[in-house]
């Protein structure tokens, strides 16, 4: 009796050696991090500001824990909203569908014209720190692109160099024929009414309701009076919202913010789209109808550019993708999918 308890407390000992060199290799592969070694005390780290030292396999355990956060979140979403989520899904998969012979192969922009071109361009946010050295990006009408890579990389910086947000600028950013580097203040509308730009955290004004949020772009913009209303309903029901107009942004789920917020963004039909981190509020389901909801808009030829991390969306939605890093342009996948190193 007393051998056999021996070797039951040597087994235990053993497991107990192999759990810790266990969790030492997965702590210093900053995977996990563990509390006094107990399996009970396991938590997840969130390593978001890390991307760039995780390998692709735990970028993949990643997002299915993030999936999972995310699934729990459509709990939360009403049986109305989900209707509506599920008969606009149903939509955007119909024309998804008929498209299936464009998806294999991606399409070859290069012959197009040059929409947007960044030549020699260096930025930088203070005196002394340059975050943009002597970059070049030829961008071509009807191009879908992604620009990936950890945070702090500068996507946000490359987006807002577009939409002249930025200033410190040096070379040119030419869009669609306009010198937005050298664009004096009072021909910038001239610039604005080229592009939509879609944010991570919408941006709704909280004062005016969905509908009104739509039709200030076209109030800017001087859009034909009388053909407003019209316009402004057209684009809601475009985006699945048209029964929300009447409410103001805050009586409105994030991915229905977000969908009033990508029709702002269109409702003047620029040719260009600037998104930054378009689905970074949003649970699964709600990522993938915008992310529907865009690829429908480039199909009808809006170039459209998109900043995110988001590496299972990148690896759904194939287009050509940039990786940024440190502020420049560090690869290429021309194919589409997500660049890990
Ligand atoms: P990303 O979109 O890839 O997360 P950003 O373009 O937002 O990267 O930021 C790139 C770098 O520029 C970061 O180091 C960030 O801290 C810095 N930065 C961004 N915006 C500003 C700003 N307004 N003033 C000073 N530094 C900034």
């Amino acid at each position: 009796m007393e051998d056999k308890k021996l070797n039951i407390d040597e087994l235990i000992k053993q497991c107990r050696d192999e759990t810790h060199k266990l969790t030492e290799q997965l702590q210093n592969e900053k995977v996990v991090e563990f509390t006094d070694y107990s399996m009970d005390d396991l938590k997840v780290v969130d390593f978001s500001e890390d991307f760039s030292t995780i390998d692709a396999q735990s970028q993949e355990e990643r997002n299915l824990a993030q999936e999972e956060i995310k699934a729990d979140s459509d709990e939360k979403l009403s049986a109305e909203e989900i209707d509506e989520l599920n008969k606009l899904e149903a939509e955007l998969e119909d024309e998804e569908e008929q498209e299936v012979t464009n998806v294999k192969q991606l399409v070859d922009y290069s012959n197009n014209p040059t929409i947007i071109d960044f030549e020699n361009v260096t930025m930088r946010y203070n005196k002394v720190d340059k975050l943009i050295e002597g970059l070049n990006l030829k961008i071509h009408e009807g191009e879908f692109i992604y620009l990936v890579g950890p945070s702090g990389a500068g996507k946000s910086t490359l987006s807002r160099l577009i939409y002249r947000d930025v200033n410190n600028v040096g070379g040119t950013v030419w869009v669609d024929g306009i010198n937005a580097t050298r664009l004096k203040p009072h021909d910038l509308h001239k610039l604005r009414k080229k592009i939509g730009v879609i944010f991570q955290d919408y941006k709704l004004l909280p004062d005016l309701t969905i509908y009104q949020n739509v039709k200030y772009t076209l109030d800017v913009i001087g859009y034909p009076k009388k053909k407003k209303d019209e316009q402004v309903l057209k684009t809601l029901e475009k985006v699945g919202i048209k029964d929300q107009k009447d409410k103001y942004p805050n009586e409105l789920s994030g991915g229905q913010q977000q969908r009033a917020a990508i029709a702002r963004a269109i409702v003047n039909e620029p040719k260009i789209i600037v998104a930054d981190e378009p689905t970074g509020n949003l649970d699964v389901k709600n990522a993938d109808i915008v992310m529907k909801i865009l690829e429908r808009i480039h199909k009808s030829g809006t170039t459209v550019i998109m900043a995110t991390h988001d590496t299972k969306i990148v690896n759904k939605y194939k287009h050509r993708t940039l990786k940024i890093e440190a502020g420049g342009i560090k690869g290429e996948n021309k194919q589409g999918g997500y660049i890990y190193e």
